[in-house]
């Protein structure tokens, strides 16, 4: 593994991490000492079912993109969203299997997970995901969070 600062090939690692999706390695290098992580990922073939019927393969990056930015100006690191990532990630391939999955499953994980983590963040996306019907709804779904 080479450092990508300065392509030194010898690196250590600081820190592991092992989860159903893959894989993280905090590595530092032996030579500028600067610090990167490098992921291992399993990629199992899935699809995400549209509402309109259509299929599209399952992409993790798109995942992150849609997390991060419910997260935006929340207290969150890179590495904080990485592992709730791969812990949506997990459930995912958890529920299911090798088979496909509807894209409102995928939202639900999604939703649950960002209600456990962050209730900025929850409110954010749920107001676009559940397209709440009108104010008294979303009212009502903050007062249950409180
Ligand atoms: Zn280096």
């Amino acid at each position: 593994m080479r450092c990508p600062y300065c392509t030194n090939p010898d690196t250590k690692v600081t820190d592991k991490r092992d989860s159903e999706s893959g894989a993280r390695r905090r590595r530092e290098c032996l030579k500028c000492e600067k610090r990167f992580t490098t992921y291992e990922r399993v990629e199992l073939d899935l699809n995400v079912i549209k509402k309109d019927g259509r299929r599209q393969k399952f992409n993790r990056d798109k995942l992150f993109e849609g997390v991060s930015k419910n997260l935006e100006k929340r207290p969150f690191t890179t590495e904080q969203i990485d592992e709730i990532v791969d812990d949506i990630e997990a459930r995912i391939y958890r529920i299911a299997k090798d088979k496909d999955i509807p894209s409102s499953k995928v939202g639900e994980i999604v939703m649950d997970k960002l209600k456990k983590v962050d209730k900025v963040a929850y409110i954010r996306f749920a107001a676009v995901y559940r397209d709440f019907a009108d104010i008294d709804e979303f009212k009502e779904e903050i007062k249950k969070l409180k």
